[in-house]
């Protein structure tokens, strides 16, 4: 039984791609001008956590960015032609209409000391901006940045995003939690950090529902960053704030044309969509 489905899998398999071959053989260069308009429409979310030396955490190394890699990535897209930009400033552009043609944000997770110490002295270098999402109950701790380091950041005119309390996968707590990851974070960022409104959450694992979605609004966040891989438009921005688009950066083998593969994969993938095509859902039905 298994098999015969196996194989009748095979087969519509086999005939999609030869639809699709002959689709494209028919519409490419349609297709082709399609896709480079579009993305002048779209601007990727670029997903960081540590950059530099061993930061001792147990993790995948390739999540953690060498400096000398990261700093050609910066390079890679100043020599691109892209604007590098926080989140918030990405926003501001999406909602007030204007072009997000060549723009990138840059995004860092957790919160890691590195992201002082080595990410913000090559961002300025670069003169580029980003978003540091905190966790508040890891602030100051050995490996992650303290509030002197947080206000320096804030200070070179970067993005301070909430990563919420305690870093608990929102979608899988219990809901009355959420106050304490939500509010309770915003909350306190607000207050150590001299009135500073932080605006911009990170889902911790990129998971949420809808419950999480409409609890961080009514706590006050106006966006908020997914794990689902795209660009951010303006139609998509309006639609969905909260579920906006980005797409890891990992330190695996390939250099900076690991990076370009990556920026392609969430124009492509943004375009798709517009055609009706998620590959997100996909991707999660395959945890690939
Ligand atoms: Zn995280």
């Amino acid at each position: 039984m298994l098999k015969k489905i196996l194989k009748l899998a095979a087969v519509c398999l086999v005939i999609l791609a030869a639809a699709a071959a002959v689709y494209w053989q028919l519409n490419g260069d349609r297709l082709r001008a399609e896709y480079a308009a579009f993305k002048k429409t779209g601007a990727p979310v670029l997903m960081y956590h540590a950059v530099g030396p061993e930061v001792g955490i147990d993790w995948p190394k390739t999540l953690i960015m060498p400096e000398a890699l990261f700093e050609s990535h910066l390079k890679y897209l100043k020599d691109s032609g892209y604007t590098i930009v926080s989140v918030e400033q990405l926003a501001a552009r999406l909602e007030q209409g204007e072009s997000v043609d060549k723009y990138i944000a840059l995004s860092f997770d957790d919160g890691y000391k590195n992201n002082h110490s080595v990410v913000l002295p090559l961002l300025q270098k670069y003169d580029a901006k980003a978003s540091f999402f905190v966790i508040n109950k890891d602030i100051g701790d050995a490996i992650h940045m303290n509030e002197a380091e947080i206000k320096d950041m804030i200070a070179h005119g970067m993005e301070l995003g909430s990563h919420t309390t305690s870093h608990a996968p929102l979608a899988k707590i219990d809901e009355k939690y959420l106050a304490w990851e939500l509010a309770t974070s915003r909350y306190y960022l607000k207050k150590n950090f001299d009135g500073y409104i932080v605006r911009t959450l990170a889902y911790p694992n990129g998971n949420y529902n809808d419950t999480v979605i409409s609890e961080a609004q009514r706590y006050g966040f106006y966006r908020a960053l997914t794990g689902k891989v795209g660009v951010n438009t303006a139609a998509s921005y309006k639609n969905a704030p909260m579920e906006m688009y980005r797409v890891t950066v990992a330190d695996d083998g390939s250099g900076v044309q690991g990076l370009a593969d990556r920026i392609e994969k969430a124009y492509l993938w943004g375009f798709l969509q517009t055609k009706g095509i998620d590959l997100n859902i996909i991707r999660n039905i395959f945890v690939w």
